[in-house]
C-alpha cells in the first residue's frame, strides 16, 4: 500500500489560494504516495473541482456523528462525501482539547463516517505530562480501545500532542516503539485486518525531518499540518516517502 501524505489544513485558508496549491499538486505529485488535503469545509467544493482527475483526494477535518440534525456549525460525514471528501480527520487533539471529544464521541463519528462511505482517520497521542509520566503507550491504547468501533477499516494518525505545532518531534526510537505499540493493538482490537491499517505519524512533520520519519518501521504515512499549508514544503514532504 503507498504511504498516505495528508495535508491537515485547520482554519487556514482562502478561496484564492485554491487555485494554485491544486495546480501545484498536479504538476509536482509523486506517483509513489497517496497525497490527501483536508481543508476547511468552505474549501471543499472548490477544491473537488479542481482536484478533480488529479493525483489528490480530499477529506474533511470532523464531522457529527448524526447523518443529520439540529446541530448549527456542525458537519455531517454524507454532507463531506457529498462535496467531493473521500477521507474525515477524527479525534484530532485539537478537538478534543478544544471541543471536549472524548473516545465515545470519536467512536461514533467513526461509524457515522465509515456509513457514509468515508474512511477515518483517527488521531491518537499522549500529552506532555503523560509522556513523562511513562503513560504514552497506556493512553494511545486506551484511546484506540474506546475510539475505534468493531471491524474499524479506516487510518489511525500517531500525533505525540506535544509535538503538534511545536517544531519539535519524539526520537526515532520512541516513534519506532509508539507505532510497534500501535500495530500490536489493532492486531489484538481487530484481528487480521488490524495488520494491514496505515499508521501515520504526525507532529511538526517538514521537509527536512519527513524522510526520516517516513521511513521508520510501521510509519505508513504522515499527517501534516503547517508545512501542508505550501504546496512546495507539502510536496517536498511527499517525495520524501519510501517507494513501496
Ligand atoms: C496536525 O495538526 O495534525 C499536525 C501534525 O500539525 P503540525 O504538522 O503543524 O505539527
Amino acid at each position: 500500500m503507498p504511504q498516505l501524505i495528508a495535508g491537515n489544513w485547520k482554519m487556514f485558508g482562502r478561496l484564492a489560494e485554491v487555485a494554485p496549491y491544486a495546480a501545484a499538486l498536479r504538476a509536482g505529485a509523486p506517483a509513489h504516495v497517496e497525497l490527501l488535503v483536508c481543508p476547511p469545509f468552505t474549501l471543499l467544493d472548490r477544491f473537488a473541482a479542481a482536484l478533480a482527475g488529479g493525483p489528490a483526494r480530499l477529506g474533511g477535518q470532523d464531522c457529527h456523528p448524526a447523518p443529520e440534525g439540529p446541530h448549527t456549525g456542525d458537519i455531517a460525514a454524507p454532507m463531506l462525501a457529498e462535496a467531493g471528501a473521500r477521507y474525515v480527520i477524527l479525534g484530532h487533539s485539537e478537538r478534543r482539547a478544544n471541543h471536549g471529544e472524548t473516545n465515545a464521541i470519536v467512536h461514533a463519528k467513526a461509524q457515522a463516517a465509515i456509513a457514509a462511505g468515508l474512511i477515518p482517520i483517527v488521531c491518537v497521542g499522549e500529552t506532555e505530562d503523560e509522556r513523562e509520566a511513562g503513560e504514552a503507550e497506556a493512553v494511545v491504547r486506551g484511546q484506540l480501545m474506546h475510539s475505534l468501533p468493531p471491524g474499524f477499516a479506516g487510518v489511525v494518525a500517531y500525533e505525540p500532542v506535544w509535538a503538534i505545532g511545536t517544531g519539535r518531534t519524539p526520537t526515532e526510537a520512541d516513534v519506532t516503539a509508539m507505532h510497534a505499540a500501535i500495530r500490536a493493538a489493532l492486531r489484538a482490537q481487530l484481528g487480521a485486518s488490524g495488520a494491514g491499517l496505515r499508521i501515520l505519524y504526525g507532529g511538526s512533520v517538514k521537509p527536512g525531518n519527513a524522510a526520516s520519519l517516513l521511513a521508520l518501521p510501521e510509519v505508513g504515512g504522515a499527517l501534516v499540518g503547517g508545512a501542508s499549508l505550501k504546496a512546495e514544503d507539502f510536496l517536498a514532504i511527499a517525495r520524501a516517502a519510501p517507494r513501496g
